[in-house]
């Protein structure tokens, strides 16, 4: 729980000056005991609302005592799932925005994430997912899907995430995929549909604002390798690394591979590993024109990769600075650590107790409220299994994290025996408000 030091307490602090007007007055719970109580929904990982009610019952149990030390507050008595539901109902999305925001600022400001800059770049990877499906239309806003048989009605998001050092994955800029409100007259089979890319001409504007001076590149795979992700990143002043696809660009692809026969000089062999052997190769200044007339030039890489006489190509387009120097750290921290976002991002969070496909409410706007406290409790959870004290912890055991606990799901069934019977102790907070806290995480 050490962890939450490096949070608290601004995050209390922040969610203090989000305005009183934001929630309904609550006369029985204070806001920050509410969002705690949300946040734990997430952090012990209990996969559905109503077990809120069973696992942090405050009977026999320190729950409250621990709550209360968190949020710092004096409730004496803990609400049920409903008034978590009816909180959120009030306080919508923003706050939660906001506080995801400070959390994430404060990582960056204290240079916590600095391992895995690329070229002074945090890399950000954009990435859509499914979040809800349902079998009977669910609102307006609904993306639908027709089968032979059946029809389904979903709702998706784009997620940008900052590509953290030691595979972190931490959220940074989320946009729903969702039919707007301006076509919802038209009958379904009239109205053309949100998708990613519409999702990220959204998302790109509220992301600069969020953070004005940041340098970011941004990562997406084939399908952003479009003149609206290139506008966005020129206007957004972003860098790029966006994977390159025969199918989806086939005459900028088939030019590439003539141009790569006439410059035999960019080419770099590479064995990250034994066993593995990759080669890099490099055009500059390749051109593309998109379908709305707009010109384009780029550096593309092709790295053949082969792993037991196995070989795989795979490639991508950028605007970073591609030389036999940073050839393969453009190729790995901006193409092929996308895949962070997938095994921290999105399966982690559908495959864990986060339980991201499960609908914890259904209303149109809400269930983007528990997708928020989700986000943060993730990031939180992040940095607890990254961070250094759970490694300094271990050793005082003589063990690794791993060989301590065995698995993420044993980490948090621990976390949450703990919160339930010891009392979260003085050295979970600042007692010295001099007292520097840092946590490392291992870049290699
Ligand atoms: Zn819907």
């Amino acid at each position: 729980m050490r962890t939450i030091r490096h949070f608290w307490p601004d995050l209390n602090d922040w969610l203090e000056r989000v305005p009183d007007s934001r929630f309904q007055p609550f006369v029985t719970y204070d806001k920050r005991f509410l969002v705690w109580w949300g946040l734990s929904l997430f952090l012990f990982q209990l996969r559905a609302r109503r077990q809120l009610d069973f696992d942090l019952d405050c009977r026999d149990s320190e729950v409250l005592k621990n709550l209360n030390r968190l949020a710092n507050t004096k409730q004496d008595t803990r609400p049920v799932h409903k008034t978590l539901h009816h909180f959120l109902g009030h306080s919508g999305v923003e706050p939660y925005a906001i506080l995801r925001r400070q959390m994430l600022q404060r990582l960056i400001r204290s240079k916590a994430l600095d391992a895995a800059r690329l070229q002074g770049c945090f890399v950000i990877a954009l990435d859509a997912t499914g979040h809800l499906v349902f079998r009977e239309k669910h609102c307006e806003h609904c993306l639908v899907q027709k089968h032979e048989t059946h029809t389904v009605y979903m709702h998706q998001l784009l997620e940008a995430k900052l590509l953290g050092p030691a595979n972190m994955a931490l959220s940074m800029g989320t946009e729903f995929i969702e039919n707007q409100d301006d076509n919802a007259a038209l009958a379904a089979e009239a109205r053309k549909q949100d998708c990613e890319l519409k999702a990220l001409s959204r998302l790109m504007p509220r992301l600069r604002g969020d953070y004005p001076q940041l340098r970011l590149c941004l990562s997406g795979d084939g399908l952003y390798a479009c003149g609206r992700t290139l506008q966005l990143a020129k206007d957004y002043k972003c860098n790029y690394v966006l994977v390159f696809k025969e199918g989806h660009l086939p005459a900028v692809w088939r030019e590439f591979q003539t141009l790569l026969k006439l410059c035999p000089e960019n080419r770099l062999e590479h064995r990250p590993s034994d066993g593995v052997h990759q080669e890099y190769r490099w055009v500059h200044e390749l051109s593309y024109e998109d379908g709305e007339g707009r010109t384009w030039s780029f550096t593309a890489i092709q790295c053949q990769e082969t792993v037991h006489e196995e070989t795989t190509t795979y490639a991508w387009i950028t605007d970073l600075h591609v030389s036999k120097n940073t050839v393969v750290e453009v190729a790995t921290k901006g193409g092929r650590h996308r895949w962070h976002i997938e095994n921290q991002g999105f399966n982690r969070q559908k495959n864990s107790g986060l339980n991201l496909e499960h609908a914890y409410c259904t209303h149109p706007e809400l269930f983007k409220a528990y997708y928020y406290l989700m986000q943060i409790a993730h990031l939180i959870l992040q940095v607890f299994e990254a961070g250094s004290l759970l490694k300094h912890l271990a050793a005082e055991c003589g063990r690794t994290p791993w060989q301590l606990f065995g698995s993420l799901k044993n980490i948090a069934q621990r976390l949450l025996e703990s919160f339930r019977y010891r009392i979260l102790g003085d050295s979970v907070f600042v007692p010295d408000p001099t007292e520097r806290i840092q946590i490392r995480f291992d870049s290699s």
